[in-house]
């Protein structure tokens, strides 16, 4: 299977981003590996430290290894979010292919000496491990909040983005550019979309000369996603979108027939809805790719 760099770069020049979906159980995992497969695009399997607790690090790492070996697009799978140095080398440890430092919410200086700190740690287990580090406020849990998180005081600019890079040696930056973990109760209705900062996305790109990630994606307009891509995003993170999909369509299934026990009737359709989230995504993060008969290697 190919390593994450060249996929990151070879959709860079397609003007295309890899997209990145957690997972906390196998319906979630079943859903986002079944939409990437359908479409034969590559896909980022994420897991925060609470996602990972409940699946297991090693299982899910040793799972995706297994589903790997008969997969025909790449698969990679990634720890998201690690606040600890300790979570950050045990991820790194357990194989998986990125890992995603997160001190951002200390000010400034301490999170790049943190983040460096862990980018070396990671490094000495494995040189080939992508670092993400994170600056800015773009709020937590990926989850509906009652009103929309608003600190727009705190984008990354050009300048903290070029001297994170270098004070830290990550691969990867995920900058806050209008994007918010979570979904507002009035995003979740479908009556507000999140709008990003596509300029200060492409001068961010400019002077960090890094893969650039975007978190709390659920809920951007689809135009400022494609816009984002154009200017530099390379990876875009959807959480809360699948985890709605994944709890209405739970309860209409449950619903359906309250006599109805068998696991995996329950559970198919919510495979099927959450799939549809993720394949609306995809098509989206890599237009004119999808459907693309393509051999990846
Ligand atoms: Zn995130």
């Amino acid at each position: 299977m190919p390593a994450l760099r060249p996929i990151l770069r070879q959709l860079e020049k397609e003007g295309a981003a890899l997209g990145h979906f957690n997972v906390a159980d196998l319906v979630l995992l079943k859903a986002v590996l079944g939409a990437a497969d359908d479409i034969s695009v590559p896909v980022f399997i994420g897991a925060s430290e609470g996602e990972r607790d409940f699946f297991g690090t090693h299982q899910l790492a040793a799972f995706l290894k297994d589903i790997r070996e008969d997969s025909h697009i790449p698969v990679f799978l990634n720890a998201d979010h690690r606040h600890s140095l300790v979570k950050a080398i045990e991820a790194a440890k357990a194989g998986f292919d990125s890992i995603g430092i997160d001190f951002s919410a200390l000010p400034i200086e301490q999170n790049a000496s943190r983040t460096k700190e862990a980018v070396e740690a990671i490094k000495a287990i494995n040189p080939n491990i992508p670092a993400e580090g994170e600056i800015g406020d773009i709020g937590t849990g990926s989850e509906i909040h009652e009103i929309e998180h608003r600190d727009h005081a705190n984008l990354t600019t050009p300048e903290e983005a070029r001297q994170f890079v270098q004070a830290t040696g990550i691969d990867v930056l995920a900058p806050a550019v209008g994007n918010m973990h979570g979904m507002a109760k009035s995003m979740v209705q479908g009556t507000k979309k999140k709008h990003l900062d596509v300029d200060r996305i492409a001068q961010i790109k400019k002077a960090s000369s890094v893969f650039l990630t975007l978190h709390g994606g659920s809920g951007t307009v689809d135009g400022d996603l494609r816009d984002a891509i154009v200017a530099g995003i390379n990876i875009i993170h959807i959480n809360t979108e699948l985890r709605v999909a994944w709890r209405r369509s739970l309860d209409d299934s449950l619903g359906r027939d309250p006599e109805q026990v068998v696991p995996y009737r329950i559970l198919r359709p919510v495979v099927d809805a959450v799939k549809e989230v993720v394949s609306s995504r995809l098509r989206l993060f890599t237009a004119q790719r999808a459907g693309e008969d393509k051999v990846w290697n």
